[in-house]
């Protein structure tokens, strides 16, 4: 018996060598067969209201990128997105633009830096930093090959780290802030508008997955209260950022009661929701590129701007270098004011932690401060607007002060003679502040501004493996289910500023392309048949009319299109309506009023851009010259 049963083992062994056919090769194909049977099963019991090959939920930055790649694998794709026509983008959009970039030639040494930013966490895996890496060695040509004409890559290292002098930034057109990677995106995802489909006010709000083979099949889409089943043959790629506007989210996972962004108002969490509901596993939830204290803009409920802390720079107004403290809750300091975080992170005993914070905080400053510069370049000059707002809370004296925003008096007089004896000897003992920016508080009346933590962006969501899979609790591949951008973030530990606007381009390119790939293991025939597709709609920009006199012009601020109407008269400019915009509140409307009495009064669209708001007040003074160009 014993004999027969060698001898079979053998002739088993012998055959799979000559064909080339494993045993568990066989069990995985009949299991997928088997798979495939199921979900026939259950594709037959959706009502589905459309069909394409891939589904991107989130037009970010990350999003844009997946459906590209997605499409030019020669995939018919839906691009979902949750804010309407003008206000998408997320984060992508207002982001400094920096995108990460490395030589080919240089992976080993970004490995290795890599691996210092991770540092005892365990994640990423090595295979994960390398994926990401080699193809982030691509960015630079993946955006030539979109067309991107003007990219400038400089030396960027943000952690004093082996192997980080490999880091570059890459920016196209040269500029920060200018949108000019978003804008690129969003071309190319016009130009492939035969293969993307693009669905404005529609969240994705829920995957359809099969309960017995765990397939992702589709995306649960509203649109005008209606509930859509839109299939996806091949994919889906969740895309649609992180918490950043999910307070509940932000206590639940950040330790911290609450915390603003700086950007993204549609990013609440919801892809992390949907994946939860698939089993997804999460990861790095308690990380994020933040906190720095910020003034909340009570109209947007995101902050006026990058950072008021550290020195007056591309990221910062450098107000809290002026005769400004910031103090916690007991009227006591608790940071060095004169330096901004790293993604507010601080050097805590030779380890990189995230900034403590005492809340609520308070930035406390005198009438010298005050004067010296607008706290952000959206404020008017000396800040008066904004007092009167009570944005900023005024006293004549520091116990006055401290009773109006319930801190306490005595311990507030006592830090600020303190602080004020360390400007005298131009040594901080407590925290090493910079000691040309010691620069006393005794000049009344004295000022105040509650400060909350804001952040850039949150890192974590569901796990994904090299090939932007989504992983489930168990370790296994969620089938079809991929992800891509900040949503579940490969930074684990400290955070290389770049790093996030080069994982879109990285994983939205290498999840687009691995969705658009799973042609074999699905049931091709259309679940469409004898169906039509359900049409969604949204609001589009409302149609310019003109009367005589009147010419429409248009250019592309921050916030998507400017449009604008001219009204001329005997050859001279008397009147500019901006009829369509979505720039910042704020700044914007600041810089718009500001450009348009410039233009009409010098009867030239040749102005000074307003400072703080650059890139809508050039797009404003084209959209006019745009209109200009209509009258010759
Ligand atoms: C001020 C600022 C400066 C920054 N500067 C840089 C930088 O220079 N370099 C860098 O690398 N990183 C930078 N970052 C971080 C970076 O911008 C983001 O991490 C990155 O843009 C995230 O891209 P994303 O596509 O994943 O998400 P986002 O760009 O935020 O896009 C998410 C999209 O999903 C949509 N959405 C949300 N929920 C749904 C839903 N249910 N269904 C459909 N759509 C949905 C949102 O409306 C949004 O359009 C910066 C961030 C900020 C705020």
């Amino acid at each position: 018996m014993r004999k027969t049963l060698l001898i079979l083992l053998i002739v088993v062994i012998l055959t799979q060598i000559m064909t080339g056919f494993s045993l568990t090769q066989g069990l995985q194909e009949n299991i997928e067969q088997e798979d495939i049977d199921r979900n026939e099963e259950f594709l037959k019991e959706v009502e589905w209201h459309g069909e394409y090959d891939v589904i991107v939920a989130g037009y970010g930055g990350a999003g844009a990128t997946a459906s590209i790649e997605a499409a030019d694998k020669g995939a018919k794709v839906l691009l979902v997105e949750k804010a309407p026509k003008g206000e998408e983008g997320g984060n992508t959009r207002f982001a400094g633009q920096g995108v990460l970039s490395i030589d080919k030639e240089d992976i080993d040494k970004g490995i290795e830096y890599f691996k210092h930013l991770r540092g005892k966490f365990n994640t990423p895996s090595d295979e994960m930093i390398r994926a990401y890496l080699e193809v982030g060695s691509e960015n630079y040509s993946w955006l030539k090959y979109l067309g991107a004409e003007n990219i400038t890559v400089s030396p960027f290292q943000e952690y004093d780290y082996p192997g980080g002098e490999v880091m570059d930034s890459m920016l196209i057109d040269g500029e920060a802030w200018t949108s000019s990677l978003y804008r690129r995106l969003q071309d190319a995802v016009e130009e492939r508008s035969d293969s993307i489909d693009l669905w404005y006010e529609s969240p994705a709000v829920g995957l359809i997955q099969d309960p017995k083979t765990k397939i992702v099949h589709g995306v649960k889409v509203e649109n005008k209260g209606n509930i859509l089943n839109i299939r996806a043959k091949y994919g889906v790629v969740l895309c649609t950022g992180g918490f950043e506007n999910n307070q509940q989210m932000i206590q639940d996972y950040l330790q911290l009661p609450y915390a603003y962004s700086k950007a993204a108002r549609y990013n609440t969490g919801d892809g992390i929701k949907m994946a939860m509901e698939v089993g997804a596993n999460l990861w790095h939830m308690s990380n994020i590129a933040g906190p720095d204290l910020n003034v909340l803009n009570p109209e947007t409920n995101t902050t006026f701007a990058y950072a008021i802390q550290g020195r007056k720079d591309i990221l910062s107004t450098g107000f809290a270098t002026q005769n400004v403290i910031f103090v916690g809750a007991d009227g006591t300091r608790f940071t060095d004011e004169s330096v901004l975080p790293n993604h507010g992170h601080v050097d805590f005993h030779g380890s990189w932690r995230q900034m403590p914070l005492s809340l609520p905080a308070f930035a406390i400053f005198d009438e010298t401060a005050r004067l010296s510069q607008a706290v952000y370049p959206s404020w008017s000059e000396g800040n008066l607007e904004e007092i009167e707002k009570g944005l900023i809370i005024k006293a004549d004296t520091i116990k006055e002060l401290a009773e109006k925003i319930g801190v306490h008096p005595v311990n507030l007089q006592r830090q600020i003679r303190e602080y004020n004896s360390y400007c005298r000897n131009k040594k901080d003992p407590m925290f090493g502040r910079a000691k040309d920016t010691l620069k006393a508080i005794n000049k009344a009346p004295y000022y105040a501004m509650e400060l909350v933590p804001s952040f850039t962006n949150t890192q974590g969501g569901p796990e994904r493996n090299e090939k932007g899979q989504v992983i489930d609790v168990r370790g296994n591949v969620i089938p079809h289910l991929y992800s891509a951008g900040e949503l579940g973030s490969m930074f684990s530990g400290i955070y290389q500023g770049t790093g996030n606007l080069g994982e879109c381009v990285i994983f939205g390119r290498i999840s687009g392309r691995n969705a658009a790939k799973n042609k074999d293991t699905v049931i091709t025939e259309s679940v469409m048949v004898d169906r039509e597709p359900v049409i969604p709609s949204w609001q589009e920009a409302e149609e310019i009319v003109l009367q005589s006199g009147e010419f429409a012009g248009e250019d592309r601020g921050i916030g998507g299109p400017i449009k604008v109407k001219v009204n001329m008269k005997n050859d001279k400019i008397t009147d500019i309506e901006v009829v369509y915009h979505n720039e910042t509140k704020g700044v914007s409307t600041n810089a718009i009023d500001t450009i348009i009495s410039s233009i009409i009064e010098n009867q030239t669209t040749e102005v000074d851009a307003v400072s703080g708001a650059t890139v809508t007040s050039k797009a404003l003074m084209n959209a006019v010259k745009n209109a200009l160009e209509k009258t010759e």
